[in-house]
């Protein structure tokens, strides 16, 4: 998976693409979807949610420029693999996702692997979690109609942020940067994710299930 779907696509980060070699997969997956868990695409993981396809993990963690002693936030848990490959690479990571099973299911997964230095909660991450910021890096894995404004303010000086922005069909990645007061913005490759739902997503009329 590294080298064919990663590597080639030229990531070059060599922590990143160790901590990717190190991290099974499958483990974020039920036992009957194992034999998928390295293709070359998003897999579902219930609840109409997906775990995405490896080589937009790498992309969004390598644009995040994550340094050894980063504090970070990972918007939609989901499975829990992105959360277990930042905390590879960082001192601390707390995870929100809205939908408690799937936030379950994945603080099981991280706690059978001993990923202990990641902390899931259970809320609306497109707020941010403001008790834990500043962050060095945010990651929000679901797709959002406009940059999150709280996120940005939840970003350390220095700090940078990766997140798909577009409509429901297609977004385009946007890596941000928090210079003091100042913020830039860069867009990169499109992508398709499920979506941001939220206060600000795309809203909250379909409340999160119980
Ligand atoms: N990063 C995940 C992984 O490694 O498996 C995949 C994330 S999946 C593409 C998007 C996730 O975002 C879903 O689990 C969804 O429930 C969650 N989500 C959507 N809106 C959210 C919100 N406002 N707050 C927290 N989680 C949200």
């Amino acid at each position: 998976m590294v080298a064919d779907q990663i590597a080639r696509r030229g990531i070059r980060d060599p922590r990143l693409l160790a901590a990717m070699r190190e991290l099974p997969r499958h483990e974020f997956l039920p036992e009957k979807d194992w034999p998928h868990a390295y293709e070359d695409r998003p897999i579902p993981i219930g609840e109409g949610q997906t775990i995405s396809q490896p080589y937009i993990v790498a992309a969004m963690t390598a644009a995040l420029e994550c340094r050894p002693d980063d504090h970070l936030l990972d918007v939609g848990t989901g499975s829990g693999y992105q959360a277990a490959l930042l905390a590879r690479l960082v001192r601390s990571v707390v995870s929100i996702e809205r939908r408690p099973a799937l936030a379950a299911r994945a603080r099981a997964t991280l706690g059978r692997l001993g990923c202990l230095n990641v902390t899931v909660l259970e809320g609306d991450g497109s707020d941010g979690v403001p008790a834990f910021s500043p962050y060095d890096g945010v990651l929000v894995a679901a797709g959002a109609p406009r940059v999150p404004a709280d996120l940005t303010a939840q970003l350390a000086h220095g700090g940078r942020m990766v997140v798909p922005v577009g409509t429901s069909e297609l977004q385009h990645l946007m890596v941000l940067r928090r210079t003091g007061e100042r913020v830039t913005e860069e867009t990169r490759e499109g992508c398709v994710f499920v979506p941001l739902v939220g206060r600000q997503g795309w809203g909250v009329e379909h409340p999160a299930p119980k």
